[in-house]
């Protein structure tokens, strides 16, 4: 706890490089290279090329590399996981609980991609019965992936994983906080595909992935922040480049009257509170239903007294990774007390850059910074209410709706279907992000288009329909031949059809 904080961003040496430091001592991790326009389109250039190769390898082919690169993380788990704890100072659980996803992400999308992409027949229906109709899932080419630094492996891995897998080559660019994690991933794979650079990385800072917005790339994959999101598919518009967009999220926690208080409890807290609450879905806002409300804040309040952050491998939680986001979360804890808030664990004192200790903050009015913001810090706010009524309708209140938490004995369902947001974990918390068939992604302010799942391999490619004509028609209507007797019998076959 008593480490010096990095002072700063990262700055450029003469040799046209950046340091990436750990947050934790703020020594240097590594330096990397600051890649500008020419380098970044270089990029793109190169991965034409490996992308017309890569596709070529069919299915089976890039499954096999994709097992291959997979196999081949697994052994290499434990530098991985060294290199994830250094760029971002997260304790080792968080890591492992982070690289445990990567892996079972990427098997499911090697393995899935055949079936969900591969060709398959479509029925033509009544009017068309002549015809055999095919549907099959082309990729685009080369998709660009611009990362954040939190989950600096699973989240664009979302992204790049299912790319692959949909057979498209990928130029990605990474946080300026965790270059060395995307070289890492990208020199693994090319161990497994040394042939052509299917899978690039290109680093650097905003600028390096305003650069690949510009570059050509045939689909830009962005996950940060809201702000940077609407900046990346401004820049797209200009090439009318096609965007997924994630960004953040202000996450809610519905405990109902219902619910098993012990377990929402500690959900809320994990939810809350893991990776320094450095977590796009983590849980941000807490609505509790009175009748269980204090017996609630009453174990929250036990269970995170207890968690210490810490520099330490087995510390519970790591530090703030960016030094900026340390004012962020003072400043929202400060506005919360400031407007009658009160916090029944830590406070402003909690605030100890590189760390922050947990914040449970409780009566917070619904237009604090805490409630509508994102604070991105290991603090919680819990607020009473009258019933899940209006659990839901302040849950829905706020622009996002990335992911929720729902814990009710018997209404779990009935809750989630109200809630407006892309995933919901009912009696248990993140489980969605777990699920690799499960699609992930959000709505309003937290960005559209999915990673994961079938939707996260479709959300790469694009649709290929073809019909062919088995054998001519009694009935042919696209044809000048037609003459109107025949048209006047389509039409009665239609109302026969579809008119009841
Ligand atoms: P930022 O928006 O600051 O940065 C995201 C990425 O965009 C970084 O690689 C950054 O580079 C790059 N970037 C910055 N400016 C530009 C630009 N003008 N054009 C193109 N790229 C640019 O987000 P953070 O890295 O701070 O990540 C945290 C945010 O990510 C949070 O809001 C979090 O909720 C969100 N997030 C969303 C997830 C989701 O799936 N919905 C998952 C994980 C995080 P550089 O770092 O070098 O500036």
């Amino acid at each position: 706890m008593t480490q010096t904080a990095p002072t700063g961003p990262p700055r450029v040496d003469e040799q046209r490089r950046f340091a990436s430091l750990d947050p934790r001592t703020g020594e240097v991790v590594a330096h990397h290279p600051v890649h500008g326009e020419a380098e970044v389109r270089a990029a793109v250039e190169a991965g034409r090329a490996a992308a017309a190769f890569w596709d070529g390898l069919g299915f089976d082919g890039r499954r096999a590399r994709l097992d291959a690169w997979r196999r081949l993380l697994v052994r290499r788990l434990d530098e991985l996981l060294a290199l994830v704890s250094a760029e971002t100072g997260k304790s080792a659980d968080d890591a492992r609980t982070e690289l445990a996803l990567v892996v079972d992400h990427l098997h499911w999308a090697a393995r899935q991609a055949a079936g969900v992409l591969g060709r398959r027949k479509v029925k033509p229906g009544v009017l068309m019965y002549n015809h055999a109709a095919t549907l099959e899932y082309r990729p685009l080419g080369v998709v660009g992936v611009i990362g954040p630094w939190n989950y600096p492996a699973f989240t664009p891995m979302g992204s790049i994983a299912y790319a692959l897998a949909a057979g498209n080559a990928v130029v990605f660019k990474p946080s300026e906080y965790t270059p060395g994690v995307g070289v890492f991933l990208a020199e693994a794979f090319a161990e497994v595909v040394p042939e052509h650079p299917v899978f690039q990385v290109v680093t650097g800072f905003g600028e390096t992935g305003a650069a690949l917005c510009a570059a050509g790339v045939d689909k830009l994959a962005f996950t940060g922040s809201t702000a940077t999101g609407r900046k990346v598919m401004a820049a797209c518009a200009a090439t009318l480049t096609p965007v997924l967009v994630e960004c953040g999220g202000k996450d809610p926690l519905i405990v109902a009257e219902d619910a098993d208080v012990e377990a929402a409890a500690e959900a809320a807290v994990w939810g809350g509170i893991f990776n320094s609450g450095q977590t796009c879905a983590g849980v941000e806002r807490v609505y509790v239903v009175d009748a269980v409300h204090d017996r609630f804040v009453g174990l929250v309040a036990e269970k995170a007294r207890r968690l210490r952050p810490g520099g330490e491998p087995g510390a519970d939680f790591g530090p703030i990774t960016m030094p900026r986001q340390v004012e962020v979360i003072r400043s929202h804890v400060a506005d919360a007390l400031a407007r009658g808030g009160r916090a029944v664990v830590g406070g402003l004192e909690s605030v100890r850059p590189p760390y922050v200790e947990p914040v449970v903050l409780v009566d917070v009015p619904e237009d604090a910074l805490a409630v509508t913001e994102e604070t991105f810090g290991p603090t919680l706010v819990v607020n009473r209410v009258a019933d899940v009524d209006e659990a839901v309708r302040r849950a829905n209140a706020l622009p996002f709706g990335l992911g929720a938490t729902v814990f009710s004995r018997n209404r779990g369902d009935e809750l989630a279907a109200r809630l407006r947001c892309g995933m919901v974990s009912v009696n248990s918390v993140l489980a969605y992000a777990s699920v690799p068939g499960l699609p992930f992604g959000g709505v309003g302010d937290s960005g559209f288009g999915r990673i994961h799942g079938e939707d996260g391999l479709r959300e790469f490619a694009y649709a290929h329909a073809v019909t062919r004509k088995r054998f001519g028609a009694a009935l042919d209507p696209m044809t000048y031949e037609r003459g109107s007797r025949t048209m006047r019998r389509v039409l009665r076959l239609v109302r026969l059809l579809y008119g009841r």
